[in-house]
């Protein structure tokens, strides 16, 4: 038996270990699972290789429990080590890069050390965080020379033991005698649970315990019906092929959906489509993007990209890694490339992981490229969901917008969808103004803006329909982008005061007239602080009409997003009364002697405007509904 000391250079690193990293324990579970896998996969290198004689067997790597005696056990078949090894890897390099690991951990802010943490470092000698004493017994798959097993032990103190023993089969068991404090890691739901988020993927299968399963006995049952048995078989946790590695040739539609359904059990919707990265210059990166279907409230859809390493979980924090826009996405990306031993904000300035942020902006905006192209119909149908997505991303990223321009589209009231380029032909005759300027007419709301979309519809112009979340602010960034051009809300004024063609019409009412009329109204729009405005429309639209300029009403629309600018909020609605001059009614109304009839009347049709704006509400309403009774009974 060799006995030593482990050659601390600072100070012994057990307790600091132990201490410092309280919060993450559990990362232990993915460094031994990792190191087991991956000597498995350096044997089946070599057996490619012909360096291996001999069939491998059965290469399952093996999580077992023995609660009685609180030991946790990782048991692989992969290459061992002889003494030697254990001596160089386990005593000296695993020892001096666990030692460096934490040294950079020690001065970090909280938010780097989870960053830290996320990815590999620590290595072996986390167990200790878990552990009072740490078992190897190993046997190297090498025939000849000292190839004895051995067995290395070690109980957190610089001290080891290395001793040879007698043991069947090749490969390596690592024994943790779980401490007291962290009996929780026996505990077959907690393991479980590690394995399942660090190891679901992993290239070599697991196996933790067994697992009932109903299987058919192949009999049927009196009434016709198949027969099924309860059988007992290893669970095995992972799926060593998961789809992003598999090439996209070889996968269905329906594999894709599988493979979604595999990532997000909870969640059942399905994908609306899916984009399959694999690049290998000039940085290391495979995964799978889908596009979800959008929830009303996008956030709670956020962030659910997972990040893996070689198959290995790191984190599902993918900020600063893609664009902000695409962790709407859903998926895995798998790198070896990304640093994530780096501070988030070193990250964000890193140029491969700017290289691998575009390139992924670049294939997704590629993909959509690519069904409008060979599929506009399927696009259409779809861009109620996408449209948040593509939306956010022109607004967020000026390269997404050069490169999104091609097949964003338009939908208007009609449901009927166009390109920019398309859109503009198709308005470019009737919607310019007298200036010269292009005006694009949009809703937010169907419904409450009905009779001024008809009334924009009458005169033959379009309107679009705008009422998704983000919306306000694709209106902005559209009006920088677009040269000569101006949007507007169908209510955001009269019609023809959007968009104005020639002179206004000549006025029936004098000045002195409007004059006379315009306390009337004030009387009743005070309340609300409308300004009342005279105005010479067609004879055919409404003698009174509500609208609300479109400057005043999007300083409000962003404030309610959360712009910060929280004193909006308090800000009161601006609206315009504006009285159409011309409309026969109010001729009446002014003709009008009787005081009280006069009153009757200016009340009736600013409450009919009120209506189509949805603004008349309570009391108003009531009253209004018993004066209309009142005039249809006479
Ligand atoms: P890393 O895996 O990052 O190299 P570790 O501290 O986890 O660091 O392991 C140190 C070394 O010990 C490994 O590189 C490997 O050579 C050896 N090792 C650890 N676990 C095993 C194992 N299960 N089988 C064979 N060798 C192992």
């Amino acid at each position: 038996m060799q006995k030593g000391t482990i050659n601390v250079q600072t100070e012994n690193i057990f307790p600091i270990i132990k201490k410092f990293l309280y919060s993450d324990h559990e990362i232990f579970m993915r460094e031994l699972v990792s190191n087991a896998v991956d000597a498995t996969q350096k044997l089946k290198t070599l057996a490619s290789m012909d360096k291996v004689k001999g069939e491998l067997g059965d290469l399952t790597i093996h999580i077992e429990v023995d609660k009685a005696n609180k030991l946790l056990k990782v048991i692989d078949r992969g290459i061992g080590m002889t003494g030697e090894e254990v001596d160089k890897y386990i005593n000296q390099i695993a020892l001096s890069s666990a030692e460096d690991f934490v040294k950079k951990y020690k001065g970090k802010s909280d938010a780097d050390k989870n960053a830290l943490i996320g990815h590999f470092g620590l290595g072996f000698y986390s167990s200790f965080m878990v552990a009072n004493k740490v078992e190897i017994q190993t046997k190297t798959y090498k025939k000849g020379g000292p190839t004895k097993a051995v067995q290395w032990e070690c109980d957190g103190s610089p001290n080891y033991t290395l001793t040879e023993i007698d043991k069947e089969e090749r490969g390596t068991e690592i024994i943790l005698h779980i401490a007291d404090d962290s009996l929780e890691f026996l505990e077959e739901h907690r393991i479980l649970e590690l394995l399942k988020k660090y190891s679901k993927f992993l290239p070599i299968p697991i196996q933790f315990g067994m697992e009932k399963i109903s299987e058919k006995t192949g009999k049927k049952d009196k009434d016709g019906n198949d027969e099924y048995k309860e059988v007992e078989k290893p669970r095995i946790i992972n799926n060593t092929k998961p789809a992003w590695t598999q090439k996209p040739s070889d996968l269905t539609d329906e594999d894709y959906k599988n493979f979604y359904r595999e990532l997000y059990p909870m969640n059942f919707e399905e994908p609306l489509f899916h984009i399959h990265l694999n690049v290998d210059y000039p940085f290391n990166l495979t995964g799978i993007l889908y596009f979800p279907k959008v929830k009303k409230n996008i956030e709670v859809q956020r962030d659910k990209i997972q990040l893996y390493s070689n198959q290995v979980f790191v984190t599902d924090s993918v900020e600063g890694i893609v664009p902000d826009f695409l962790t709407l996405m859903h998926g895995v990306l798998d790198s070896p490339d990304i640093p994530l031993n780096v501070s988030r904000s070193y990250l964000q300035s890193d140029s491969n992981v700017k290289k691998i942020s575009n390139h992924i902006m670049k294939k997704v905006s590629d993909k959509l490229e690519e069904i409008f192209k060979n599929n506009r119909e399927e696009f259409e149908q779809k861009w109620d969901d996408i449209k948040v997505f593509i939306q956010y991303g022109m607004i967020s990223e000026p390269k997404f917008y050069d490169r999104a321009e091609k097949f964003v589209l338009f939908k208007n009231v009609d449901g009927k969808c166009f390109t920019f380029d398309e859109y503009k032909k198709h308005i470019e005759k009737t919607q310019t103004d007298k200036d010269k300027k292009l005006v694009y007419l949009y809703t937010t709301d169907v419904d409450e803006q009905h009779a001024f979309i008809e009334s924009a519809k009458s005169r033959g112009y379009d309107v679009l329909e705008m009422s998704g979340v983000i919306e306000n602010h694709f209106i902005n960034t559209l009006e920088q982008k677009f040269e000569n051009t101006s949007f507007a809300r169908v209510d955001a004024d009269t019609i023809d005061k959007i968009i104005k063609k020639d002179e206004d019409q000549p006025s029936k009412l004098s000045e002195k007239e409007q004059e006379t009329l315009k306390p009337v109204f004030e009387k009743f729009a005070k309340k609300e602080n409308y300004t009342i405005i005279f105005e010479s429309l067609s004879e055919k639209d409404q003698p009174v009409i509500i609208t609300q300029p479109e400057f005043m009403r999007r300083m409000k629309d962003m404030s309610k997003l959360g712009g910060g600018m929280d004193y909006m909020g308090t800000m009161p609605d601006a609206y315009n009364l504006v009285v159409n001059s011309n409309h026969k009614v109010v001729s009446e109304i002014l003709k009008e002697k009787d005081n009280k009839k006069q009153e009757k009347l200016v009340k009736q049709v600013t409450d009919l405007a009120k209506l189509s704006q949805n603004l008349l509400k309570g009391q108003e309403l009531t009253d209004f509904i018993n004066r209309s009774v009142d005039i249809i009974s006479k």
